[in-house]
């Protein structure tokens, strides 16, 4: 599933080529992808508007429209924005296609038919209530350790809750509790102010240097020119690393599943016990 780094990279790749450009039709292979407002509206409010702004808060990408309404998107477990010359024939998990005025179009390819769309011009009415961004300057060690205060969840289940923090899933919450020494099962309130101050850094450490490898390619993530990513390549523990040795000690990695996710960890360089 895209995380962070992988929204970040697809935003910072698309912004040269969609900024200022006019959205100048759409095409819906299946209308399910869009949840708001109507097929009908939907097509009526993003005709012939320009891309003002085009953002990222959590997983969510956000174009901004000249008309104040914003298109937003989730690509949730498969979804991939695609970039390509809009004369080119849609594959089979092509769900929607946003043409741009230079011959181009946004092609929206998911499998299995998660991803969704939304026209608002209210954006965290979509979004809902989302937590701090992990890479803004207002996320501190201080920060952090106020709002995991009163969290009893595993500290794993509290890095994927989007109104903790936003935008961590399950790949950049193991390598996280890894990177930080911290057992993926400790309370989120058990965590000593030296543990918080590690796993600080290490959210920021391991975001930064996905977003530096483009995201992670362990699934169907593609960059918007249809590269892959290659921040997996400098994964430790995530879950592609079934059966391997932990780099750091040698163990064998264990997986637990967490709120019906798999959790990759070690147990000899993440205790259960602080
Ligand atoms: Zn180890």
């Amino acid at each position: 599933m895209p995380e962070l780094p992988e929204v970040e990279t697809i935003k910072n790749e698309l912004l040269p080529y969609v900024l200022g450009h006019r959205i100048g039709g759409v095409t819906l292979f299946w209308d399910g992808i869009v949840r708001q407002p109507s097929v009908e509206e939907f097509h009526a409010r993003l005709i012939g508007q320009r891309i003002v702004r085009l953002s990222r808060r959590g997983k969510y990408l956000i174009f901004n429209l000249t008309s104040d309404d914003a298109l937003i998107i989730h690509l949730k477990m498969t979804g991939s924005l695609l970039l390509k010359p809009a004369s080119t024939e849609p594959e089979k998990s092509i769900r929607a296609i946003i043409y741009l005025d230079d011959e181009t179009g946004l092609y929206f390819q998911d499998p299995r038919k998660l991803g969704r769309m939304w026209l608002a011009e209210d954006t965290s009415s979509v979004t809902g209530k989302l937590g701090p961004e992990p890479l803004e300057a207002d996320f501190t060690p201080e920060i952090l350790a106020q709002r995991l205060h009163n969290r009893s969840a595993p500290i794993k289940a509290v890095l994927c809750d989007q109104g903790f923090i936003a935008g961590i899933g399950n790949m950049y919450a193991d390598e996280a509790l890894f990177a930080a020494k911290i057992h993926p099962l400790r309370s989120g309130k058990s965590l000593s102010r030296d543990e918080v101050e590690r796993l600080h850094s290490a959210i920021q450490q391991v975001l930064w240097a996905a977003i530096g490898n483009k995201g992670a390619s362990v699934d169907t993530y593609l960059r918007p020119g249809g590269e892959l990513g290659t921040a997996h390549f400098q994964f430790q523990v995530a879950h592609y690393l079934s059966g391997k040795l932990c780099p750091v000690c040698g163990t064998p990695i264990e997986r637990i599943p967490i709120r019906n996710r798999g959790s990759y960890f070690c147990p000899k360089c993440q205790p259960s016990q602080a």
